[in-house]
């Protein structure tokens, strides 16, 4: 008899823990979701604050106050965890949408060159400052940076200035 009634309530325990579960989860979502902005091209916007690169802060109020990037929240729970060392590029360009669809994780380096900064500029050069043509075998890519496009005419160019 009190071997039973032990076996319920740690079933029933069990049972309460999990259904609290899934409504923290519920909860989080509904907060997220009440910061979600659909437009009729598919991006998830994010309504609230945004950080000062223009993606999305989400804080949770629901257990103490935690702050995530709205897109990475997105991406974790509606995707899955985020693998170690790589990061979520947004393939629709916009920085504050949270549309999971819209999201990939990818290594730094593929996040870079599809990026607006100086490395992903320079990857989609077709055309050095000179107006050589950046063909494979003009290029020259410095071993200790990698992502550096050098054009090898004009470096020919300058160096038989020099030693004139
Ligand atoms: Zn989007
Ligand atoms: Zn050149």
């Amino acid at each position: 008899m009190f071997a039973a009634s032990r076996r319920f309530s740690t079933h029933a325990a069990t049972s309460r823990v999990r259904s609290m579960k899934r409504s923290k989860r519920r909860q989080a979502l509904d907060c997220f979701m009440s910061h979600i902005d659909k437009t009729d091209d598919d991006h998830w916007l994010w309504t609230g604050s945004k950080d000062r690169d223009g993606y999305g802060r989400f804080v949770r109020r629901d257990m103490a106050p935690r702050e995530y990037l709205a897109h990475r929240w997105s991406y974790r729970y509606f995707r899955g965890p985020i693998p170690e060392g790589l990061t979520i590029d947004h393939l629709c360009r916009v920085r504050h949408c949270c549309n999971p669809d819209h999201l990939e994780v990818v290594s730094q380096r593929v996040n870079l060159l599809r990026g607006d900064g100086f490395v992903g500029k320079q990857a989609r050069m077709t055309h050095c400052k000179r107006g050589h043509l950046l063909s494979e075998d003009n290029v020259y890519r410095p071993p200790s940076r990698p992502l550096r496009r050098h054009c090898r005419q004009c470096k020919a160019l300058t160096s038989s200035k020099k030693s004139a």
